[in-house]
């Protein structure tokens, strides 16, 4: 496994195009697998199986790309993918935007981490971080939002490539 920490986001676009046909290709052909570490959803869609959406140190939302990218669940995915074109959903959803600053990791806020933020909040939110829910057998998310709290488990098996 190699672990690519942002590795196409200060090139040229041109160059940044042939770093990721040549990860694309090594991928391919030798079926390596990379932890891929990005802020370019363009990116995802083009390199990805699986992602996994972070805030403030923790994975919020998790799933096999296609379902996560044209079903987001979690308020800040919903954020994140009304902020830039869309490549999977039909149509381009109305811009979210989100309140105030990220709040710093040493000192999160209690509760949801993102409830200062979210424009879903409500009082729940405040008070307990949540558990993971399940939206299917690959799509994992932690809001309040959805009720269930099965564990998370591992789905790397379960999802096929795109
Ligand atoms: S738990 Fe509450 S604050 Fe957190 S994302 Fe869900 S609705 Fe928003």
């Amino acid at each position: 496994m190699i672990v690519c920490d942002e590795p196409t986001s200060a090139l040229d676009v041109s160059v940044q195009a042939q770093i990721l046909n040549l990860l694309k290709a090594l991928q391919d052909d030798l079926g390596l697998a990379y932890l891929f570490i990005t802020h370019n959803f363009a990116v995802v869609d083009y390199l990805a199986h699986e992602v996994a959406v972070m805030y403030l140190g923790r994975i919020v939302e998790r799933g096999l790309v296609d379902e996560v990218l044209r079903s987001p669940q979690h308020p800040y995915t919903q954020a994140l993918l009304s902020a830039v074109p869309s490549p999977r959903l039909d149509a381009q959803p109305e811009f979210i935007r989100l309140a105030g600053e990220m709040p710093s990791p040493a000192n999160p806020p209690s509760g949801c981490h993102f409830h200062p933020r979210c424009p879903q909040a409500s009082a729940i939110c405040r008070e307990g971080y949540p558990e993971t829910s399940r939206v299917t057998a690959t799509h994992t998310v932690r809001c309040h939002l959805f009720g269930s709290t099965e564990p998370n488990k591992q789905f790397a098996d379960a999802g096929g490539r795109k």
